[in-house]
């Protein structure tokens, strides 16, 4: 494992994907022992037990209005 020290809020990059659903992370969750990414939508789900153990919580779901493609998604199934 490794411990990156995380010196800065670096933006998450396309290659960084939701620990659930391998969709692109929007959330990046510091807890103790590392980090999570989540989705947006998966960032929002689990936002209220995140809050409880995280020590950082990066939303950048903001920007998500100009990286939304017009076609859905079908990501729920
Ligand atoms: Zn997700």
């Amino acid at each position: 494992m490794t411990t990156a020290v995380l010196t800065d809020t670096e933006p998450l990059k396309a290659s960084d994907r939701c620990d659930r659903c391998g969709a692109a992370a929007y959330v990046r969750v510091v807890l103790g022992g590392g980090e999570l990414l989540f989705c947006a939508h998966h960032g929002k789900k689990y936002n209220d037990g995140l809050a409880k153990v995280a020590i950082e919580i990066h939303d950048f779901s903001d920007k998500l209005t100009e990286a939304t493609p017009k076609v859905a998604a079908d990501e729920e199934r």
